[in-house]
Order: C-alpha cells, then sequence, then structure tokens
C-alpha cells in the first residue's frame, strides 16, 4: 500500500509522528503554491519565511531517507492548487491512500475536506499533535454562557496540565500577575541585542517576484533572520529564556522607539508553523522560575499568553468560524488611510508602529492592540479592511490566531465575545507606557487644538458615539462618568476635533 502525505506550509514539525520511521512506500510533499500566497496580500518577509521554512524541512526529510516530492514555484508541473496537484501526485507515485494534518485555517479544513471528492482514493486527516488543547474545549468550557473570559479558560488549563500549579492552587496563590507587568521602560536593563543568524534569501526571493507574487513591506531577503527549522527556533527559545524572560513580565506593555522588540520572544512565527510545540516553551519557561532564573511575574504572565491567550483564541476560532470575519457589531465601514502601507504618518506612535511592522514583518503585543488597534477602533475603520491588513503583515499572522485577536480583540467586532470592554485610550495611555509622544508633531496633552494628538478627541468622540452600546457597561462606567461632568461646549467641540480628524484621515 502507498501513501502519500500533504505538508502544509504551517506544519514544520519534524518531531511529528509521521517521520519517527522511514517507509518507502511513503511519500511526502509539500507545494508552493499561488492559492497560497494570493489569498490575501502578504509581508515579503513572510512568503520568503514560508517557503524557505518549507524548503528546509523538505531537505531535512530527504536526508533521513524519506521520500519527499517537492513542487517548487517555478516547477512546470505546479499546477498552482492543492487538490489538482495532489490529484496529480496520486497517479504519478500510484498512491492508494492520501493523509494530511489536521490544518488550522477554516479555509483549509474546508478544502481538503472535499479532496476525497476529487483525488480518487481514500483520505484521512491526522492530529497535527501541536496544541495543548481541543479545537473545541473553548465552546464545550463556555457552552450556554454568553461571554468566554480568557481567564476562566486560562485557569482550566493550568489545571488540567498541571503548570504553575501547587496541588490545586496556583503557585503564589495567584493565578494571574499582570498588575505587575505594567511598567514603561526608560532604558534601563538595556534592551536584548538581536543575536538571530542571518539567511540570505535573494535567490527565493527572485522567483518570488519573477512569478509575479504581489507583496508589500521590506524584503530584507539578503539579511533575513527568521528560524526556518525546528534548531534554529530552539537556539531562538534558548536564547529568550536565557537573557530575556527575566525582565519580560516588567516590560510587557511598555514600547520604545529605541527598541523593536524590546523583552518579546519573537517565537510567534517557530511556533505557529509548529517548529515549536507550546508544551515545551511552557515547560522551559516554567524550569527558569524553579530554579530561580526568572521571577514568578514574568513566566506567569509569559506562560498565560501561551496556554493562555493563544490556545483561547484557536478555541474562539473554530466556535464562530464560517462567518467571524464579517462580524461588525459597531458598524464601523471606513476604508483604511493609505498611511497603513507606508507608515507615514505625523502621528509618532503610528508610524513607529507601522513603520517597523513593514520593516520587520513584526509589532509586539502592545504595539498592535493599544497603538495600531487603538487607532483603527477609534476611527471607525471597517473590521474586516482591518483584519486583512494584521493577515498580510505579520510575519506569525494566521487566520486561527489572527482574526480571534483582530475582530474580537482589537475591534470588538464581536459585540463582547472576547473582549469585556474596547481596547481603546486616548493619548495619555501610549504617552505612559512609551517614548514616542516625545518625538510627535502632536501634542499628547491637547484635545481640541490644531496640534492636539488625534487620540484624544477619537477617544472621547468613540464613546460619544456608542454610547447606547457601552454606557451600561460596568467597566467603562468611569469613562461615562466623565463625560456627564464635561461641559456642553466642551462636548461639541470634542466632537468637531473628532470629524475633522476623520475628514482629513489620510492626511494625518
Ligand atoms: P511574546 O509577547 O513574547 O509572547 C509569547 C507568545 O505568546 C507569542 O509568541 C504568542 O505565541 C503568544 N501570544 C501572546 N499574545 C497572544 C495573543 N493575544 N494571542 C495568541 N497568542 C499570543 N499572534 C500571532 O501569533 N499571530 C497573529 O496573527 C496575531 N495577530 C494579532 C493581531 C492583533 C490585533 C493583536 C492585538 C495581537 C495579535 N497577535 C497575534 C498576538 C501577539 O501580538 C503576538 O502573538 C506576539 O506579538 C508575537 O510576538 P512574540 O513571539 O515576541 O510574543
Ligand atoms: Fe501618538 Fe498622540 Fe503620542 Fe503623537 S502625541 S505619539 S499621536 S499618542
Amino acid at each position: 500500500m502507498t501513501t502519500l502525505r500533504l505538508i502544509l506550509g504551517d506544519q514544520l514539525n519534524p518531531t511529528h509522528r509521521w517521520f519517527e520511521t522511514v517507509d518507502p512506500d511513503i511519500h511526502y510533499t509539500l507545494m508552493e503554491i499561488r492559492s497560497e500566497t494570493d489569498y490575501v496580500l502578504h509581508h515579503a518577509q513572510k512568503i520568503i519565511a514560508i517557503f524557505a521554512g518549507m524548503r528546509d524541512l523538505a531537505a531535512q526529510l530527504k536526508r533521513s531517507g524519506h521520500t519527499v516530492h517537492y513542487l517548487t514555484l517555478d516547477d512546470p508541473s505546479n499546477q498552482q492548487d492543492f487538490a489538482a496537484n495532489l490529484t496529480a501526485l496520486v497517479k504519478t507515485t500510484g498512491a492508494d491512500r492520501l493523509q494530511y494534518q489536521m490544518p488550522d485555517e477554516w479555509r483549509l479544513d474546508q478544502s481538503l475536506q472535499q479532496l476525497t471528492q476529487t483525488v480518487g482514493v481514500p483520505v484521512d486527516c491526522v492530529d497535527s499533535e501541536h496544541f495543548m488543547t481541543a479545537r473545541d474545549t473553548v465552546a464545550t468550557l463556555f457552552k450556554g454562557r454568553k461571554q468566554w473570559r480568557m481567564e476562566n479558560f486560562y485557569r482550566h488549563v493550568r489545571q488540567t496540565t498541571d503548570v504553575l500549579m501547587a496541588g490545586k492552587q496556583p503557585v503564589g496563590d495567584q493565578w494571574n500577575f499582570d498588575a505587575e507587568n505594567r511598567k514603561p521602560w526608560r532604558g534601563e536593563p538595556p534592551a536584548p541585542i538581536d543575536r538571530r543568524r542571518a539567511h540570505d534569501h535573494s535567490a527565493l526571493w527572485a522567483v518570488i517576484q519573477s512569478h509575479g507574487v504581489k507583496s508589500f513591506g521590506q524584503a530584507q531577503a539578503d539579511d533575513f533572520r527568521w528560524p526556518l527549522n525546528r534548531a534554529q527556533a530552539l537556539e531562538d527559545l534558548e536564547h529568550f529564556i536565557d537573557q530575556v524572560l527575566p525582565s519580560f513580565g516588567d516590560f510587557q506593555d511598555a514600547m520604545s522607539v529605541k527598541s523593536w522588540r524590546l523583552f518579546h520572544a519573537l517565537i510567534s512565527f517557530a511556533l505557529n508553523t509548529k517548529m515549536l510545540s507550546p508544551r515545551e516553551v511552557v515547560d522551559s519557561a516554567e524550569r527558569a522560575w524553579q530554579n530561580g532564573h526568572a521571577p514568578l511575574a514574568a513566566v506567569e504572565g509569559f506562560i498565560r499568553q501561551i496556554m493562555g491567550w493563544r490556545e483561547y483564541v484557536r478555541g474562539i476560532y473554530w466556535s464562530q468560524m464560517p462567518g467571524y470575519e464579517e462580524s461588525n457589531a459597531l458598524e464601523h465601514h471606513r476604508p483604511l488611510p493609505p498611511w497603513f502601507w507606508t507608515g507615514q504618518t505625523r502621528m509618532n506612535c503610528l508610524s513607529q508602529s507601522i513603520g517597523q511592522s513593514l520593516e520587520y514583518a513584526y509589532a509586539h503585543h502592545i504595539q498592535r492592540l493599544m497603538v495600531i488597534g487603538n487607532f483603527a477602533l477609534l476611527a471607525g475603520l471597517d473590521p474586516k479592511a482591518v483584519h486583512h491588513w494584521y493577515l498580510g503583515i505579520y510575519i506569525d499572522a494566521f487566520e486561527w490566531v489572527e482574526m480571534p485577536n483582530t475582530v474580537g480583540m482589537s475591534q470588538f467586532a464581536d459585540g463582547g465575545l472576547l473582549a469585556s470592554k474596547p481596547y481603546v485610550s486616548s493619548g495619555a495611555y501610549i504617552d505612559r507606557m512609551s517614548d514616542y509622544c516625545k518625538g510627535c508633531h502632536y501634542n499628547r496633552k491637547e484635545r481640541t487644538t490644531e496640534k492636539a494628538c488625534p487620540f484624544n478627541a477619537l477617544y472621547w468622540d468613540f464613546y460619544l458615539r456608542h454610547e447606547p452600546t457601552f454606557a451600561k457597561n460596568p467597566r467603562i462606567g468611569m469613562a461615562y462618568r466623565q463625560i456627564t461632568k464635561m461641559a456642553p461646549d466642551d462636548v461639541i467641540s470634542i466632537k468637531q476635533k473628532a470629524a475633522e480628524i476623520l475628514v482629513n484621515i489620510d492626511q494625518l
């Protein structure tokens, strides 16, 4: 019996049980296809990283003795579509069975399920052996409840996996140390040096370009630093745990013009392509606390992102698909201003955050949430357009993790299923957590003057516009109490200023 096994571009895990034994009757295939490069406009580095990672895994498998059929973008037999290529490969290999690992995106799940009708041999799907929870754990846990809070899910996973637990209680007698993790960064300790290795992918980039694949952002093809295989991903993880994790907690929410990554791990690409497993990342962080290398607040904060947020958003995605991307609870319809594609705006926080996203295909969480997403929500940008932008620009963006973060957490477009209140702020928050305001054309202390920080008027205007939706939300009571104390003329000026900002949004 001959089996053909499909490996997707985000399934670059050489430790999967598929590869434990070498069997000449098993053929593996990986394919670089236009349907994957073109379903959204991607950052150049994202296309390079995935193809280079796929090529690396194919080479590893071949070295171990496996039979691999690798279809490059420019292979004449490549029909640029999974079903067409697999049907052809079933014939050429004489396969009488096709297997694939459970995909993480709904659109691929659908199209791979339909393969049975096209390839002419039985098709089966196996576990990708990556996640700590099942696709439906979140939906099962919250069945019948109106709000699906991450914190409840996170505690459940801590208990079932016994991570950071002392019997039935959390270590340190606290589930969550978030309150300790909100310091701005003033330059001390020094930001970590980027020790990741550089690769030259000019040749691959030339092939991608010669095929007319559209992209945006800087390719950095000759100085490319994202990991391309498990060994490199493990090196990056080790460096993070040794050198960076102890400060992760303190400066988790900080932002600075002096460091584009600060104390973040830069492991999301390796995790989302499955070069690393979430369990091994969590275990290495837990060990760092156990051996006294990193404080509990930092370790708990880091672990919460991975076995809390990451698993939780995946569960939200599978419970809400299809249709989640159409959510628009606040009825926001404004198109993205052109500077989302160039970073050229006088708002320094946005110019820095979008600028580094274009340069590195990376921004850390608070830049994504409290600068770019905050502005998009305050300005009433169309959540689906915002979702497509996030899905394209970040090196780690795959729909199952990006969509709930953007549509739910950042844009409140699901009406509060995921977030208990909108993540919005005025310029004061950005000023407190960053050094962006010092170099800005706008004045963060002004609300309605010519040079007033646009976040300020937009912030109050957002709550005024959406009063029927939010006025009764107990978590936003403070904002509405402040609004009732405002003089009527001030409210009028805020509304006028916000309208003026939105009319001139392309020139901000
Ligand atoms: P660190 O800050 O060092 O965190 C460690 C790990 O925790 C990350 O690698 C990631 O795997 C996980 N993590 C942290 N926060 C989240 C979260 N909210 N959801 C899921 N996992 C999390 N993350 C993606 O992996 N892909 C995306 O497409 C993506 N889109 C986002 C869009 C928006 C609007 C927002 C607000 C957040 C998004 N995130 C996304 C979450 C988070 O910003 C990134 O995971 C993180 O910035 C990756 O960088 P890092 O590896 O340095 O993370
Ligand atoms: Fe951003 Fe406003 Fe600060 Fe400028 S003043 S950096 S626009 S928050």
